[in-house]
């Protein structure tokens, strides 16, 4: 059984960001962002160039359908989840976290960096010949394939699910070879 442990709200932000990082999260925004698919369009806490000025728990915990898509392909998803439902006070593009309270489960935080480098040259080739509506579905589609995904047990609607995902990033190479050769331990 799990203990509780004391954390902060700048503890589980930083923690968040570290597993964002370790998983490479920004690799795959820098092609987004420069298609004008930016999550953070429009927000107040964004200064154009530099980046957001106020991290909160909600926009760490959040994932887009690409980085969710990362999450549920690297096993990590369930975890990400879990520890973010601790976190109280979550809101849109703001948070009322308190500074302190109490967390039972943890986040791991392998480096699999190049799952979504493999991700991100993929979407930088596929763009050179879609448009920001092809992007912006994409993401929504692979949202509601992992959130659909998520709601089911039954493991015959989860494979086909998990077939439907497939399709949709098949043209996604260079990703799917590297996680290949991830899954059977070659890298
Ligand atoms: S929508 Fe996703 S990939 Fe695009 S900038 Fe936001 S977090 Fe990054
Ligand atoms: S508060 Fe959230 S949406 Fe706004 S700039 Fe920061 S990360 Fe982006």
């Amino acid at each position: 059984m799990n203990d509780l442990r004391l954390t902060s709200k700048q503890e589980v932000i930083k923690a968040g960001l570290n597993v964002l990082y370790n998983i490479g999260a920004d690799q795959i925004c820098k092609p987004c962002i420069a298609s004008g698919g930016s999550c953070c369009i429009d927000c107040r806490f964004l200064q154009p160039g530099v980046g957001c000025q106020q991290r909160n728990t909600s926009c760490t915990a959040w994932l887009c359908g690409f980085l969710k898509y990362i999450f549920f392909e690297s096993g990590l998803l369930l975890q990400w989840e879990l520890f973010w439902d601790q976190v109280p006070g979550q809101d849109y593009r703001e948070d009322y976290t308190p500074d302190h309270f109490d967390v039972i489960t943890w986040l791991d935080s392998p480096n699999i960096r190049f799952l979504s480098k493999a991700f991100a040259q993929d979407l930088t080739e596929l763009l050179q010949n879609r448009d920001l509506f092809w992007l912006l579905e994409l993401k929504e589609q692979l949202d509601r394939y992992v959130d659909l995904w998520l709601d089911y047990t039954d493991p015959e609607i989860k494979r086909a699910i998990e077939k439907k995902m497939n399709a949709l990033t098949n043209e996604f190479r260079h990703f799917h070879s590297v996680k290949e050769q991830w899954k059977r331990g070659l890298i």
